[in-house]
């Protein structure tokens, strides 16, 4: 058997919006901070626990956060979907790959059809170039799956009318671009410890919670405390924005390190 909990580490790879903050050529204020907070990269987050070492997406700053983090093994790509902000990076897998070999990718059997397409060199089995990485792709569907040792429970949302997973690894659970999630869903939150909730500005979205919708999921989860991600320059200065938010609730940040 294994188990449903252990001393987990996350870090937050990445915090920002597709095209991450500072925006290419923009003058808006936010862009322009030199605040370390202010400047988010793709959002991504590594999940570690005993020797395994995970993250969630791996978008197109993926060779940066893995430099940043210092990681020399990777036990694999837990995908939420198929966007280009979440997925983009699958290339720079080859260093961990030459390391220890095909790394594997958990995503909905949607997602995996669109990385094959997209990145097809890299899940080719016949006559395949010598310089691609490989990976194995592993389907998952809404019901608990193994990562290591430890039990992973998919969180079902619709971005739009795009199916996402979110991912609930023991006392931790991380949604991103989500805009609709059922109750059922939401029920099983429960009793979550930190919980990861996106968050793209105070103005209505089509597809990603704003500010008052994300609140609202984690007013009616109640965990011990909240993260906000995949922020939007529009959502204004770190500081500001954390002033204004409920006891519990945090901005985060890239290279933000929590242990539970
Ligand atoms: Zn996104
Ligand atoms: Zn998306």
């Amino acid at each position: 058997m294994f188990q449903t909990k252990h001393a987990l580490r996350v870090i937050f790879l990445g915090t920002g919006t597709s095209q991450g903050i500072p925006v290419i050529g923009s003058t808006h204020p936010v862009c322009l901070s030199e605040n370390p907070k202010d400047k988010r990269l793709r959002v991504s987050v590594l999940v570690e626990w005993n020797n395994y070492t995970y993250v969630i997406d791996c978008g197109p700053d993926f060779r940066q956060q893995m430099l940043n983090a210092k990681r020399t093994k990777l036990g694999g790509i837990v995908f939420t979907h198929e966007h280009t902000d979440h997925t983009a990076g699958l290339d720079d897998i080859r260093s961990f790959y030459f390391n220890h070999g095909d790394i594997p990718n958990y995503g909905h059997k949607r997602v995996l059809k669109a990385l094959s397409k997209r990145f097809d060199y890299i899940f080719e089995t016949v006559n395949k170039y010598a310089g691609a990485p490989g990976v194995i792709p592993i389907p998952i569907e809404n019901k608990p799956f193994r990562l290591g040792d430890l039990e992973v429970m998919p969180i079902n949302g619709l971005h739009h009318k795009l199916q996402v997973f979110g991912f609930r690894f023991g006392d931790f659970a991380y949604l991103t671009d989500m805009k609709t999630i059922k109750n059922s869903e939401i029920k099983k939150l429960k009793n979550v410890k930190i919980l990861v909730v996106n968050a793209l500005r105070e103005a209505e979205h089509i597809s990603h919670f704003n500010l008052e919708e994300a609140l609202a999921l984690i007013k009616k989860v109640q965990p011990e405390r909240a993260y906000l991600t995949h922020i939007s320059h529009m959502l204004g200065f770190h500081d500001d924005v954390e002033k204004k938010l409920p006891a519990n609730v945090f901005l985060a940040y890239d290279n933000l390190e929590i242990n539970l």
